[in-house]
C-alpha cells in the first residue's frame, strides 16, 4: 500500500529488530514506505544474520549492534549514526526483557535484581537513547517507544512488565514536557497483542489473544503493517500534536470494559 504519510529525506534509527514478526520491523518497513533513511540496531551477533537480510531489504544506510544493557554500545550507535548522516529526524525504541523466571513469577516475587535489569532494558534505555539523540535533532524531531495496554490495567501473566510499562509511560510524559522547547516529540505506541518472539516470553499469551481477540470490536486483532503505519504518523510532523501521549495501535481493544 502506498503511503499516506510523508517522510522523504528523514532519516530514523530503529532499535529493536529480531526478525520479520519483531513490531520494529514492522514500523521499519512503514518508515521506508514513508520516504525514510533507516539506521537499524541487532542485539549481538547470534542475532546479526537475522536482521542484516532485513535491513538490506530495508536499504538501510547504517547497521550495527547494540545491546543497552552493555556499557558504552547506545552510545557508540548515536556517535555513527552521527558520524554517517550528522543529524537524526526519529528514533524507534521496541525492546523490552525480564530475566525469565520474574517475567513469570507475580509481582510480589520480583526479585530486586530483575526488576532493575527489566526497567534499565525496556524504560531507561529509552531515556539514554533520548538524550544522546538530542544533539542530532536541532531541527527538532520524534522519540517513539512501544507499550502495552498492562502499563494501564492489570494483565493476568504481565506480571512485573505492568510496573514497568507504566514507568515507560510516565518517562514519555516527562520527557515531552522537557524536550518540547527542543521541538522534539514523544510518543508511547500502545499496540495489541502480536505473536513475537518477546510475546512468547509470556506465559499463557495464546490464551491472552484469544481473550483481546473476543473482546475487541470488530473482533480483529491489529497487525505489524497497521502498527507500523501508526509509527510512520507518530514520527512525521503530523504527529507532533500527540506528544506526550499513549496512542493505541489496537483495534479499540482498550476502550472495551
Ligand atoms: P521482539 O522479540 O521481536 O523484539 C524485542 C526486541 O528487544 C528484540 O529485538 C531484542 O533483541 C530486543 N532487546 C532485548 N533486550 C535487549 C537489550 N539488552 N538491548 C537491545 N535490545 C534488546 O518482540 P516485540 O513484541 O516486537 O517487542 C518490541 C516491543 O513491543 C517491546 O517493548 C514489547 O514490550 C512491546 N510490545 C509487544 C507487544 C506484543 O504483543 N508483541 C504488545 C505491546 C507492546
Amino acid at each position: 500500500m502506498s503511503s499516506p504519510i510523508d517522510l522523504d529525506g528523514r532519516r530514523g534509527l530503529v532499535i529493536g529488530i529480531a526478525n520479520e514478526h519483531s513490531i520494529a520491523f514492522g514500523c521499519a518497513q512503514a518508515f521506508v514506505d514513508a520516504g525514510a533513511r533507516l539506521a537499524l540496531t541487532w542485539l549481538n551477533d547470534k542475532a546479526e544474520p537475522h536482521v542484516r537480510p532485513l535491513g538490506e531489504a530495508l536499504g538501510a544506510d547504517l547497521m550495527l549492534a547494540c545491546d543497552v544493557s552493555v556499557p558504552g554500545q547506545l552510545e557508540a550507535v548515536f556517535e555513527q549514526v552521527a558520524r554517517t548522516w550528522g543529524r537524526l529526524d526519529f528514533v524507534l525504541h521496541s525492546i523490552a526483557f525480564a530475566p525469565r523466571d520474574d517475567l513469570h513469577a507475580p509481582l510480589i516475587d520480583s526479585s530486586a535484581e530483575g526488576f532493575a535489569l527489566a526497567m534499565d532494558v525496556s524504560c531507561h534505555s529509552f531515556i539514554r537513547a533520548a538524550r544522546l539523540a538530542l544533539p542530532l535533532m536541532s531541527d527538532g524531531g520524534a522519540l517513539m517507544t512501544v507499550s502495552y495496554y498492562g502499563a494501564e490495567h492489570v494483565v493476568d501473566h504481565y506480571n512485573l512488565m505492568g510496573p514497568v510499562k507504566a514507568a515507560l509511560e510516565a518517562s514519555v510524559r516527562s520527557l515531552a514536557v522537557e524536550l518540547a522547547p527542543r521541538r522534539v516529540h514523544v510518543h508511547a505506541l500502545s499496540a495489541g497483542p502480536v505473536n513475537t518472539r518477546a510475546a512468547s516470553g509470556i506465559a499463557h499469551f495464546d490464551e491472552l489473544i484469544d481473550s483481546v481477540r473476543a473482546r475487541t470490536p470488530g473482533h480483529q486483532l491489529t497487525d505489524l503493517p497497521a502498527i507500523g503505519r501508526i509509527a510512520a504518523f507518530l514520527a512525521s510532523d503530523a504527529g507532533a500534536p500527540l506528544t506526550g501521549s499513549v496512542t493505541f495501535a489496537d483495534n479499540g481493544f482498550h476502550i472495551t470494559a
